[in-house]
């Protein structure tokens, strides 16, 4: 898709590619939180990566039933948006030594990513009806519920403990 081409023309072409957009991002996630977990200090938060890992797997398995929805091939298309969010929090972890810093810094990423996968399920869900594909719903909706939940951990991790052993 280019600024000239016009490939998406209906609101079914960009549920489509929004689709597509959030497979590639998820599958882009699943190989960022492995390292994550392995920079990760505090206990809670590396089993937290590694919780949100395999529940990443289970969103890459329910978009492939929404493509299957569709009779489509499950495929994705390039998110410079995630890859964007990703490579900032490598440089950032890269330059952090302290590992009560590196934990906050890593929440940080760690919540850009939710909240980025956050808009978009709300979009797809919200677009799914529109379009009256009712039968889409709940699988996004189980993703959305699982980033949300995510989200939410992140940030009492935050402010819990990790964020004043990192201020101190
Ligand atoms: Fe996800
Ligand atoms: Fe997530």
């Amino acid at each position: 898709m280019g600024i000239f081409t016009h490939d998406i023309k209906t609101m079914d072409d960009l549920f489509v590619h929004t689709l597509q957009d959030i497979y590639y991002a998820e599958n882009q996630i699943t190989k960022a939180l492995p390292k994550m977990a392995q920079q990760a200090s505090n206990p809670m938060l590396k089993q937290g990566f590694e919780k949100h890992l395999r529940e990443t797997e289970n969103h890459i398995r329910n978009l492939e039933e929404v493509f299957q929805k569709l009779g489509m091939e499950p495929k994705g298309v390039e998110c410079p948006a995630i890859d964007g969010i990703i490579k900032e929090s490598n440089e950032v972890a890269s330059e952090v030594a302290d590992k009560d810093v590196l934990d906050a810094a890593l929440i940080a990423a760690a919540q850009a990513v939710e909240h980025y996968e956050i808009t978009r399920y709300g979009t797809l869900v919200t677009w799914a009806r529109e379009l009256g594909r009712n039968e889409l719903v709940a699988p996004l909706e189980r993703n959305l519920a699982d980033e949300k939940a995510t989200d939410q951990h992140l940030t009492e991790l935050a402010e819990s403990r990790i964020n004043r052993a990192a201020a101190h």
